[in-house]
């Protein structure tokens, strides 16, 4: 097994890898950082969760320290560049971590937020910058940044750039970096644009993929719940009866939808956040931060503000919602197996979602274990009898549930061990759920980034 004092990195990174208690490099991490320590461009099909940010973090952090030298005016050594500002953030706070021996100067910027921080940082000059397209395309354009004298480039997560309809945005910044630099490119799936992107972009690249997504889906503990969609409240909270929830990310399609099951978890007792589009980035570092801490147990969420969030000890994902887009489902479920750890991950099914959950079953190449909670009477007991969360608009069907459902499938092994109506605790019995099989718990969360937008460690 190949240990990181195997790769040559520079001591101070050994340290720094130390106190996080990391001795074995990840597969990704094994094959990536000898090719781009000696300078290789980088082709990584890899999604979060294998250890993608260490395998470029890491040698890009030996080769600055390895050449020191001032870093440009308005400028940076290295430019990495993420879709979102969570992702942006975890990856400043990565390179922080880890080159927290070297005193390299790194910084985050990403949109939203006023100008005057960034500015003044891109000002003196940034080893390490951290940045989304959009943002830093206005300083580029406002010339308050120059990147003649980038020396590594990274795009992380190509995929999700080119949903959120970065493409563009990022063809004009690769305009702004000298010919002459290191690339390096990652990304979970490779559509035909994004291979497209990569051959312009790359020369000669190592090519490196790991975790095809069927590994991570093999480590998940999955299951489907088949309800029907008035009562996937109910269903969500008999799910929080099991004390095992403990860290509980719950996806929905939509903004609205996340406040609105946020909402209705509160309303039973569950504390939750939501996390999306809409919100401020102070609501959003202050849901995550919460959620972090513990104070939350709930923090429901839409993909794009999930995406590349790094929690560690997630104990489940529930999705509220199946995604319209399959690969969805496997970055969902991939928030609760980080770094090797097992997970657990439940999905409701109404039925007017089974051909997403047939378009899932198909790109993963499994079949998920399915659990017929449909016209069960026991569910929603208690919380049926309460009114809808506030600002709520009410959902109950216009009439009751068909008889067919229960004749189809008719719920076998989800209700083994269920004691009648039985309370508290009884939410693994009756969805047939096993916890997760982890080791101990996550321990060393950064804290989020500061409201300005940027932060330094200058
Ligand atoms: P990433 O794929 O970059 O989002 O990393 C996923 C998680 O794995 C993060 O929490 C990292 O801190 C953690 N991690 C990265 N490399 C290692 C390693 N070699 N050993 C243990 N954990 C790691």
């Amino acid at each position: 097994m190949t240990q990181f004092t195997d790769l040559g990195l520079d001591k101070l990174l050994l340290k720094a890898l130390a106190d996080e208690g990391y001795s074995q490099p990840t597969p990704i991490q094994t094959q990536a950082i000898p090719g781009v320590m000696d300078g290789r461009d980088l082709l990584g099909i890899a999604q979060t969760g294998t250890g993608k940010t260490a395998a470029f973090a890491l040698p890009i952090l030996h080769r600055l320290a390895a050449d020191r030298k001032p870093a440009p005016r308005r400028g940076c050594r290295v430019l990495i560049l993420a879709p979102t500002r969570e992702l942006a953030t975890q990856i400043g706070e990565s390179f922080k971590t880890y080159g927290r021996y070297l005193g390299f100067s790194t910084a985050v910027i990403f949109g939203g937020v006023k100008y005057g921080a960034q500015i003044k940082a891109l000002a003196a000059g940034i080893d390490v910058l951290v940045a989304t397209p959009g943002r830093l395309l206005d300083h580029l354009q406002e010339k308050m940044a120059v990147l003649s004298q980038t020396e590594i480039f990274v795009l992380d997560e190509a995929d999700q750039m080119l949903d959120l309809g970065f493409l563009v945005p990022i063809r004009k910044i690769v305009a702004h970096l000298p010919k002459q630099r290191q690339n390096l490119f990652f990304s979970a799936t490779m559509p035909n644009e994004i291979g497209k992107l990569a051959g312009e972009l790359l020369k000669d690249p190592l090519k490196v993929s790991v975790a095809p997504q069927a590994t991570t889906v093999e480590r998940v503990n999955q299951q489907v719940l088949y309800i029907e969609s008035p009562r996937k409240r109910a269903l969500l909270a008999e799910l929080f009866e099991d004390k095992a929830f403990t860290r509980v990310i719950v996806f929905t399609r939509t903004k609205r939808g996340a406040d609105r099951v946020a909402r209705s978890l509160e309303q039973v007792g569950v504390e939750a956040a939501s996390i999306h589009g809409d919100k401020s980035q102070g609501q959003r570092e202050r849901a995550l931060a919460q959620f972090k801490a513990g104070e939350v147990r709930a923090l429901v969420a839409t993909d794009i503000a999930a995406r590349g969030i790094d929690i560690d000890s997630v104990t489940h994902v529930v999705q509220y919602e199946l995604p319209n887009v399959p690969e969805a489902y496997v970055h969902r479920i991939g928030r609760t197996a980080r770094a090797g750890a097992n997970g657990s991950a439940v999905s409701f099914c109404a039925d007017d979602e089974r051909n997403l959950l047939r378009d899932i079953q198909k790109v993963t190449r499994q079949t998920i274990p399915t659990f017929d909670r449909r016209n069960d009477r026991q569910l929603g007991a208690m919380t049926a009898a309460m009114p809808e969360p506030a600002g709520v608009r009410a959902e109950r069907p216009a009439h009751p549930p068909r008889d067919s459902h229960a004749k189809r499938g008719g719920r076998p092994q989800a209700k083994s061990g269920q004691g009648k109506g039985s309370g508290g605790g009884g939410g693994a019995a009756k969805t047939g759920f096993r916890g997760p099989k982890r080791g101990g718990g996550g321990g060393g969360e950064a804290a989020p980034a500061r409201r300005t937008g940027v932060w330094s460690n200058r």
